[in-house]
């Protein structure tokens, strides 16, 4: 039986949540600068909101990180297994339009049995960087998401951070897998000495499989060949399944030999009623944002 991590971060509700989060973990490390996005802060996607207001809510977002806004680098999620490196080059602006890293950023591409290259509306997505990575102090990692985990990565010493967007579907594809491998081999460093936090992300409590369009047409079958009917994250409760990410995301970073003392999860569903965050399953419209950046000094 896995054992989640203990949350070390408070329990907060939607109405008096503050307007970003942070790990206490990563708040022991001065050459760190993150944060999780909430509510109050504002809807983070221009798909949910008006474009000034979802700019003003990015901008906020950045100054009470304090990171700077002129400086981000976006994702383009798509549930795939590549890894990006970024650099000074590929700042913006944090209230431009996510765009797609360049190929010469590229440090891990997708295999060709990805599953981000099916989803159940017949979209194909090649061109999707799950994972970003970086070594410049002051370019900041930024990823908007409803329900996934954000998984933040942190090399000894703050030689490279990591930001991965880890839904089930990148559970499946080892998104993870690539992330911590890359992350060794750039640095380089052990995965050992490398600090992982979980952030807020939907939990076993709220995340039903069998109302999962996902999981029935795309993910089950390869879930189960590669894992059996007791896979990491599997929780069975009233006859019924249940996933639980942050349990199955732990199992991949102990099976990548982190340290158990060196993961820790915030353990906030996004999706339990009163939820601080925007999300997908609990139907509460918009995107909440994670950042995280080298400190530069
Ligand atoms: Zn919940």
């Amino acid at each position: 039986m896995l054992s989640l991590p203990i949350s070390d971060a408070p329990m907060v509700k939607a109405n008096d949540a503050p307007p970003i989060l942070r790990s206490p973990a990563l708040m022991d490390l001065p050459y760190i600068q993150h944060g999780f996005s909430t509510r109050t802060c504002g809807n983070l996607a221009t798909r949910y909101g008006p474009p000034a207001e979802v700019a003003a809510a990015r901008r906020t977002f950045a100054r009470l990180t304090g990171i700077d806004s002129n400086r981000v680098a976006h994702f383009g999620l798509t549930h795939s297994s590549r890894v990006g490196l970024v650099s000074e080059a590929d700042a913006v602006p944090i209230d431009e339009t996510p765009y797609r890293i360049s190929i010469r950023g590229l440090l891990c591409d997708a295999g060709p049995h990805d599953l981000s290259f099916t989803n159940p509306q017949g979209v194909s997505n090649q061109s999707g960087v799950d994972c970003l990575i970086t070594t410049t102090p002051g370019v900041s990692l930024f990823m908007v998401v409803g329900d996934s985990a954000p998984v933040l990565l942190i090399a000894p010493g703050g030689k490279a951070i990591a930001l991965a967007h880890v839904g089930i579907v990148g559970t499946v594809n080892h998104v993870l897998e690539n992330t911590i491998r890359t992350l060794c081999r750039i640095v380089p460093c052990r995965p050992s000495e490398i600090t992982a936090v979980i952030g807020p992300t939907v939990g076993p409590c709220c995340y039903a499989l069998a109302q999962s369009l996902t999981w029935a047409q795309v993910v089950a079958q390869v879930f189960f060949d590669e894992y059996g009917p007791k896979g990491p994250g599997i929780v069975v409760r009233n006859d019924q399944y249940f996933f639980d990410l942050p349990a199955a995301i732990t199992d991949v970073l102990r099976r990548e030999r982190l340290l158990p003392s060196m993961i820790h999860a915030m353990n906030v569903c996004t999706a339990c009623p009163h939820t601080p965050f925007f999300s997908h399953q609990a139907g509460v419209a918009g995107r909440f944002g994670t950042l995280l950046a080298l400190r530069q000094v």
